[in-house]
Order: C-alpha cells, then sequence, then structure tokens
C-alpha cells in the first residue's frame, strides 16, 4: 500500500497517475459537445450506489475508467459555451497546473512552520488585492473557501468592533439592499444577531442600493438607539450584477460611524479589467471586502480573500494555541496565517491565483473579464429589442434576467409555468444551461455570463430554443385553467 502514497520512492507512479488524470479529463474535454448530458439524479444514483466501496480497484487507471460513468461522463461542464447559468467559470490552465502542484507538496496555510514560501505568497497576494482596492497601508486579509465564508468573517469582525465599543448585542444591525447576497442573512443568525437584525433596504430601478433609503434607515437606527454594526454593499449582486453606488454609501457609512463591507464575490474581476476598474470607485472606502477569485478571476474552487482596512481588526479572530501558534510566535515574527482564519487546516489556494497573474498577467485576466462584459451588452441589446422576451434589468456586469413572455393573452401562472418548463427542457435535451429566479414572486430565465468563449450566435440560438419550449408547453399543455386576460 506503500506505493500509494507520494514520496521519493513512488515519483513514477505519481506522474502516471496524475498523468492519466489529465489525460482522461483532456480526452473528456475533446470530446464533449454539450455542457450537461440532461442526466436526472434518478438515473445516477443507481450507478453511484452499485460500487462497492470496499472491493478497492487496486489501480488509478481502473479507478479513473470507472469515474467516467459515475461522473465525467454526466458533469456539468462550465467551459463549454453554453453553459450559461450560474457564477462559474471556465479555469485558467495555469491554475490548474497550480492545482496539481499545491495538492502534491500539501502545504496548509495555519502555520510558517506547515507552509513557509506558500504563506509568502499567500501575503503578497493579499498586499496585492489590498492595493488594487485601494485600502491603504494597513490592510490585511485573508484566503478563504468562498464568498460566503469571507462575508462571514467580515461581519464577524464588524460585530466585535461594535461590541468592543460597547454596544448592545441585542441592538445590532446589518443594513444589506434586497438585493445582496443570502449569506449575509446566514453570517447573521450565525452570529447570533437578533431574528430582525438584517435589514433589507429596497434598490431602485437597477437594482442598486438606494442612498436615500440607507440614510434614512442610518437615521432611524440612531433614533431608535441600534447600533448600525455594518453596511454591507454589493459590488455585483448575484441576479442583477448591479453595483450599489459605492462613494455614497461609503460617504453615508463614515458619517454614521457605520462599517462597511463590500460584497465584490462578483464584481471583483474589475479591479484587474483594463477598461472598467471605475466602477468600483468607492471600494477603497471599505473596512472589508469579499472577492472571490473563483468567479471572476477563472480560477478553480475554492478561491477568495477577505479584505480589511486595518490590520488590527483581524485580532478578534486570533487564537494562540501552544500547540500551534503561540503568543511567543508573534514576537518572534513568525507569520502564522492561522492567527487571522476562521479555519486551522486550510488550502494553499494562493497559488492558483499566483500561478495565473505569473502566466498571464492582471490585464490577461481583465480583459477575458472585459471580453465577457462586453458579450453581455450585446445580448441586453439583442434580449430588449426581441419581442418574445422580456428583459429586467441592463446589465453592468455580466447576468441577464429575462422571461418568454408570449403575445396576446396568457395567465401569468401559465406564464411562469412555460418559462420553468423552458429550462428544463433546454436542460434535459443538453442544448444548454441556464439559470432562474423569481421577480416580484414571477418566475424568470438567467444567463450568467464567465465564458469569453460564449458568441452571440450561442445567445441567440438558446433563446430561440428557450422559446420553441416555452411555447411548445403552452400550445400542448391543458392546465384545466382558462388563458385569462392578465
Ligand atoms: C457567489 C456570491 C457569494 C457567495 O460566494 P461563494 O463563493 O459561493 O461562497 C456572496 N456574495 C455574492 C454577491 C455572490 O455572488
Amino acid at each position: 500500500m506503500r506505493s500509494h502514497l507520494l514520496s521519493d520512492a513512488t515519483t513514477e507512479q505519481y506522474r502516471s497517475s496524475v498523468a492519466q488524470g489529465v489525460e482522461r479529463v483532456a480526452a473528456t474535454l475533446a470530446a464533449t459537445d454539450r455542457p450537461f448530458t440532461g442526466i436526472t439524479p434518478d438515473a445516477l444514483a443507481p450507478r453511484v450506489d452499485a460500487i462497492d466501496l470496499d472491493q478497492p480497484l487496486g489501480d488509478t487507471g481502473a479507478a479513473l475508467a470507472e469515474l467516467d460513468s459515475v461522473y465525467l461522463r454526466d458533469a456539468v461542464y462550465f467551459h463549454h459555451p453554453r453553459y450559461l447559468a450560474h457564477l462559474n467559470c471556465p479555469v485558467a490552465i495555469p491554475a490548474v497546473a497550480a492545482e496539481a502542484v499545491l495538492s502534491a507538496v500539501n502545504s496548509s496555510l495555519d502555520t510558517w512552520d506547515q507552509s513557509a514560501g506558500a504563506t509568502l505568497i499567500e501575503r503578497r497576494l493579499i498586499d496585492w488585492t489590498a492595493a488594487r482596492i485601494g485600502l491603504g497601508p494597513a490592510a490585511d486579509g485573508v484566503f478563504t473557501s468562498g464568498g460566503t465564508q469571507s462575508n462571514l468573517q467580515a461581519l464577524f469582525l464588524a460585530r466585535e468592533e461594535a461590541l468592543s465599543r460597547g454596544a448592545d448585542p441585542a441592538r445590532l444591525r446589518v443594513l444589506a439592499s434586497e438585493c445582496g447576497h443570502f449569506s449575509v442573512r446566514t453570517s447573521a443568525k450565525l452570529l447570533g444577531l437578533p431574528d430582525d437584525a438584517v435589514v433589507a433596504l429596497p434598490c431602485d430601478h437597477d437594482r442598486r442600493m438606494q442612498p436615500e433609503a440607507l440614510q434614512r434607515e442610518l437615521e432611524r437606527c440612531t433614533r431608535d438607539g441600534l447600533t448600525p454594526m455594518a453596511v454591507v454593499a454589493t459590488a455585483g449582486t448575484t441576479d442583477f450584477g448591479s453595483i450599489d453606488p459605492l462613494p455614497a454609501v461609503a460617504d453615508l457609512c463614515a458619517r454614521h460611524g457605520a462599517w462597511l463591507h463590500v460584497d465584490a464575490a462578483y464584481g471583483c474581476g474589475l479591479l484587474v479589467s483594463p477598461t472598467r476598474r471605475h466602477l468600483l470607485d468607492g471600494i477603497e472606502a471599505a473596512d472589508s471586502v469579499t472577492v472571490d477569485y473563483h468567479k471572476s478571476f477563472f480560477q478553480p474552487v475554492s478561491s477568495s480573500a477577505v479584505l480589511v482596512r486595518d490590520r488590527d481588526t483581524l485580532r478578534h479572530a486570533t487564537h494562540h494555541s501552544d500547540y500551534l501558534n503561540p503568543r511567543r510566535a508573534v514576537a518572534e515574527r513568525i507569520p502564522n496565517q492561522v492567527d487571522k482564519s476562521l479555519q486551522t487546516t486550510r488550502r494553499f489556494d494562493a497559488l492558483k491565483l499566483w500561478m495565473t497573474l505569473r502566466v498571464m498577467g492582471a490585464d490577461g485576466v481583465g480583459s477575458l473579464f472585459d471580453e465577457v462584459l462586453d458579450l453581455a451588452g450585446a445580448a441586453w441589446r439583442v434580449l430588449d429589442a426581441d419581442p418574445r422576451f422580456e428583459v429586467v434589468a441592463r446589465p453592468t456586469l455580466s447576468t441577464l434576467v429575462f422571461r418568454r413572455m408570449p403575445a396576446g393573452i396568457v395567465a401569468p401562472s401559465a406564464v411562469d409555468r412555460a418559462n420553468l418548463h423552458a429550462r428544463k427542457a433546454l436542460s434535459a435535451a443538453g442544448q444548454g444551461v441556464v439559470a432562474a429566479t423569481t421577480v416580484r414572486g414571477s418566475h424568470y430565465l438567467k444567463f450568467t455570463l464567465l465564458n469569453p468563449r460564449t458568441t452571440l450566435a450561442d445567445i441567440t440560438a438558446v433563446l430561440d430554443l428557450l422559446a420553441e419550449h416555452a411555447d411548445r408547453y403552452l400550445d400542448t399543455t391543458t392546465t384545466g385553467e382558462p388563458l385569462v386576460h392578465a
């Protein structure tokens, strides 16, 4: 069995096993002509269940061959130009190479004595990102598993700051827009905040936070003796890609002494955009920022970071443990990243971004994101001019929320069902993958564009297919209810 453990004695086995894995993926990618086979959980589950985990195959090649039928053949492929659903990106090849390196060396980023250079590389990337944001000389941060964890840590620090200034825990409030990410609510719950702590501010027509609404709420907090422990501005809402008016929000936060957290999980790619960095103007005033490199930096999952303006605030996450990161290590200036993290053992995800920047450069990454944003603009013009569809908001980033709106008079519930059906039918036929959301209680379809290889022709083809599926549903379905005036 020792032959399966990576060591100086097994480098040949290592080479051949990893190469076989790479070969299997490369062959699959080369033969994949659709983003998804449309397989259902019921069809796939028996294949997974049939495998006897107590009967090992003894050989990587055999296990990879078996993996084909339970995973690779029916996986959802984000590199395919007709994958248009969620915030998943095609991944940068230098990052995939880094992934193989980092898991083989297996550094753990909790302490210097488990990571050495890896810690320094992560620190350089945190400094680089903080400088791109403009957070100033005292900035710091740490890599995390994703935007959800980054938001949790930011709100944790904000809460501790508020409590350290004597705030009443029962009177803490978090102000976010109604288009903010759900992890803000989950974080509030995990942090033990009161049930009504998260206040969802109304958005304007473009799905951006309204500074007037924020101001009213901040004034209400003052009047009612509540502490706005954090304002969460979103730079790239998940559904609409809208960016809250950061300068105005920052100004209000400064006046009311509220911690400003900017959730740029999606919009962070603008930090490297050669043409659109200005869309993030104001982000430099944040107290904390979430970035998801695994969204708009074309990094494999997981790769995210939380950044803070004042590194002192990270002390709230610090616990000195005698066996791991004793207090004396601080005096000895040993860089232990666990001092800043909610995790202990932690992947060297930073290496992926490092390799990507060293190969492609920041402009290279940013121009790929720009291509996607240009495509989204073009796709919006197509949708806006197409009488078959109703499109919700003009995209700042790369999402489009729309629905098939049949001419004539059709019951709203039938329109809802037709759009839901169109999405399912498209995916089941392997023609494309799109997402869905609701707007004012109605069902809409959603494109999230993150693939520079997707063309306008792909978009129009998928729109035609969606319209066909929706219309066939409306033509053939017997809903039992009359198609009445809306
Ligand atoms: C995706 C997203 C998150 C959550 O990030 P994960 O990496 O999925 O945990 C948070 N906020 C916004 C705005 C997002 O789009």
